[in-house]
This record gives structure tokens, sequence and C-alpha cells, in this order.
């Protein structure tokens, strides 16, 4: 896990800085080496205790590494510390932010939009929810009930009312649903996921916008987690490529490039549609707007400081990794796509009736869960926590995940999830391009974590 792949290369690198520098006088800068080393080595030894997020054997929650040249290039960028909120804190990372976010939204087709980074995806949300209040003041925004818990959430903090509707039995918002509090006439926004976080569920964007044709409404997409895999439309399933395929149609779109864009935590992205919804962010700044004519981020983002490093970071990585169909990156994620199908299919393929994987449909994008079979749902739910952490002892690391119990029931698959409870899964996010090569080696160990505690029930 070297932050320098090669070594030497991030001190090149550094020395190159230097040199653009190289004008000013000297600085003196008397450092304690030892204490500062001293500190470090306690600073090891507390990180040590994580899960090993690097590891392909980590194939838990959302948590991929950063790519080295991303972890190179925020590192060099600290050398200066850059703020994007204005020119005058970040003029080179400002323009690597507006750079970086014109190739993320060229991946959606996007050539005219407005839009900046944020420090998460939830901020980002947040930000598309309040332009969507603001253009329609006193109207409801509808999210499905797979959709992320920030949405109810932002719509209290931006005090909109927020209605919740059905999801189907392969966590896909209800149309039927939908269309019944369409009906209602007060819907102002509908948020639409493009790849939910619990399972990766794809929510039909192209039959929500054909609705939106009917009701006129306004669209705003959530694909934080999904976003990427717009680039790999043949690896998708024709559902989820429909729905990928209707973006464009989108009024505002968050995506994260710190869940599966190779980015340290701190960069989300909002993009909207209509670049004059800038004129909501308009405001005087007494501070900081006075060094230049041009565009400074802090005028179309609620956020203030930002990390200039995650511009740098981010720009750095689709330099070297473009968005751009059929390329490296988008091989990457086509792997871990790619893992998740085999384990799906190795789940459902076992004949020791031990796993349940989705009844209705196999994972939309690169996420896994499936329950044990057991007797009742608190012995699924028992034997979930059990082999979890049996997983854990052999060094693979899952998650534990709560679904509607009908989700596994074989039935019929075109009602909605009917009201009978929840039951604890084994969750896999299978979302580093190396997991394809390491999908043998984690089933070895979800076999024999599995036979030891379905043993020890027996
Ligand atoms: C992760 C996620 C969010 C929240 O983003 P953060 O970057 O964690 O704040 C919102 N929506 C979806 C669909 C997500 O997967």
């Amino acid at each position: 896990m070297p932050i320098d792949p090669v070594p030497g290369l991030l001190s090149r690198a550094t020395e190159l800085l230097e040199s653009e520098f190289a004008s000013l006088p000297a600085l003196e800068a008397p450092i304690d080496t030892t204490a500062i080393g001293e500190v470090l080595k306690a600073v090891s030894h507390r990180l040590g205790d994580n899960y090993p997020y690097f590891h392909p054997l980590y194939a838990g929650q959302m948590l991929k590494p950063p790519h080295p040249v991303a972890r190179a290039a925020y590192a060099l960028a600290m050398n200066l510390n850059p703020n994007n909120h204005a020119r005058d804190g970040g003029r080179a990372s400002s323009e690597m932010e507006i750079e970086a976010v014109r190739q993320i939204a060229g991946m959606f087709g996007w050539a005219e939009f407005l839009g900046h980074l944020t420090s998460s995806g939830t901020l980002a949300n947040l930000e598309a929810l309040w332009v969507a209040g603001q253009l329609a003041p006193g109207k409801r925004i509808v999210g499905s009930e797979q959709a992320h818990y920030t949405h109810r959430r932002i719509s209290a903090v931006l005090k909109l009312e927020y209605a919740e509707v059905p999801a189907d039995r392969l966590g896909r918002m209800g149309l039927e649903a939908l269309e019944a509090e369409l009906r209602k006439g007060d819907v102002g926004t509908v948020v639409v996921t493009l790849g939910t976080t619990a399972i990766g569920a794809v929510d039909p964007l192209d039959r929500i916008l054909a609705l939106k044709e009917r009701y006129g409404f306004r669209v705003h997409v959530d694909a934080a987690y999904g976003g990427y895999f717009q680039l790999i439309p043949e690896a998708l399933e024709s559902p989820a490529r429909r729905a990928f395929a209707g973006v464009s149609g989108a009024d505002s779109l968050v995506i994260d490039p710190h869940k599966h864009g190779l980015q340290p935590y701190g960069c989300g992205c909002v993009l909207f549609r209509d670049p004059s919804v800038g004129r909501f962010y308009k405001h005087d700044s007494p501070y900081t707007y006075f060094t230049s004519k041009q565009l400074h981020l802090g005028e179309i983002s609620l956020e203030c400081s930002r990390a200039g490093a995650a511009a740098v970071a981010l720009w750095a990585t689709q330099t070297l990794l473009p968005l751009t169909p059929g390329g490296e990156f988008a091989c990457g994620l086509a792997k871990g796509r790619a893992a998740a199908k085999r384990l799906d299919g190795l789940l459902r393929s076992d004949g020791s009736g031990r796993f349940r994987p989705l009844a209705c449909g196999a994972p939309e994008l690169d996420i896994v869960v499936w329950k044990l079979g057991a007797e009742t749902p608190a012995e699924a739910s028992e034997l979930a926590q059990d082999i979890f952490a049996a997983c854990a002892t052999r060094d693979l690391h899952l998650a534990l995940v709560q679904l509607p119990l009908s989700w596994f029931q074989p039935a019929d698959c075109d009602g909605s999830s009917s009201d009978v409870g929840l039951v604890t899964c084994l969750r896999s996010v299978l979302m580093k391009p190396e997991h394809d090569a390491w999908l043998e080696r984690i089933w070895e160990r979800l076999m024999g974590a599995s036979a030891d505690v379905f043993e020890r029930q027996t």
C-alpha cells in the first residue's frame, strides 16, 4: 500500500514543486524530526486497529483505496494546502477542479451544466435538494424507501416535506406507488437512486422520466455510489442500462469520486443541468472575491473552505485514467462487476441450501447480498452475524445489512415487497478491480466459515 508506488516518484515531484517557488528567499524550518518520528510511530500503531480496507479480502462496506496517483497528488498539494473557496486560496487547484468536474459532466454527456466538488455526497445532495426547494417552494420531495437516509434528513434540514415510496423486490423504486404520489399534484422533486447503498439497485430512471412528461416534476439523480457505471453499459443488464441511458434527462446529479472514483475522502460532486441555478447561490463576500474577475468556486457552492488537494488528486487521477468507455478505469469497474456476478452465481449454484440470494434477480452493480437458510428470520439473522464474525477470523471482511425478508422469498416478483419484517443478511461490495482475481480465495474463506458456523449449530 505504498503512497509512492515507484520509490522516489513523490520526492522528485516535490522537488519540482519546490523549484516553482525557487525565487523566494529561503526559509529556515527547524523541525524536531525525532519527536515527529515518535508521534508517527504511535500513529502507525493506532491505525493498525482498522479493517484492512486496502486489501481485496476486505470485501465489506463501500471502501476502495485511493489510486496511488491520487494519494501522491494529494500529498504534493499539501505542500501548499490550497483552498478552493476562492482563487485567492487556490488559483491552480480551482482551475483543476473546473477541468475535472467538466470531465465528470462529460461522462454523462452534459456539455452545458453548473457543477463543483463538495466534501461529500451528503453535501452534494444537500445542494441539489436546496436548489430543488428554491425552484419549487412548498412542494414535496419523494424518494424510494431504499434511497439513502440522508435525503429524509436533508429535507428536514431544508424544511421540505419528504415522502417515501415502497421499493420492489429488487430494491428499485416502485412505479405504481410513485405515480400515486404524483397524482396528488404536490411533488416538486423525485430522487432517483442509480445504485442504492444497500444492494446497488438501479431505480428505473427511464420510466420515471416518462412520468415526468406527464406530471411535471424535477428529477434529482443520486448516483453517489453508482454513477461511474455510466462508463460500462455493456456490463449491465438491460433495465439498469436503460436507466443509465436516461441520465441526460435529469435536472441534477450527484456522484462521489471518493466512493468509486479512486479518491481520498472529501470528494463529492454535484451537477446541475441548468447553469442558471447559479443565481440562487449569489451573495456578496466582504472577504474573498477581489483578486479575480473569473468565477470563484465559492460563488457557486454552499460550502466555503474546501480542500484544493481533493481537486488536485481528482485531476491527476482523471489525467492518468480518463473517464472513457473501454479505458483502464472503466475496465477496473467492470472487473468488480464481474466479481459480483460470479459471487452471486456461486451462491445460487451452491447446493447446500445455506445461502439464499435475492429471489427476483441478480445484483445490478457490484454489491452482492444474501440471506442464510434457516427456519426463522431470527435464526437467519443470527447465522449472518456468526458467519460475519467467522469470516473475520479468516481475514475475510464482509458487511451486514438488514433487508426485507420478502426479497428472499420466491413469490410473485412483480408485486411490491410486502411488510413481513426485516432480516439481517450478509453483504459484500466487490468494488476493487482486484476482487475479480481474489474471488476464489474469498469464496474459499466464506465456505470454510459457513461450514464451521452451520456445523456448530447442528
Ligand atoms: C454514500 C451515499 C450517499 C452519501 O454520501 P457521503 O459521501 O457518504 O456523504 C448518498 N447517496 C448514496 C446513494 C450513497 O451511496
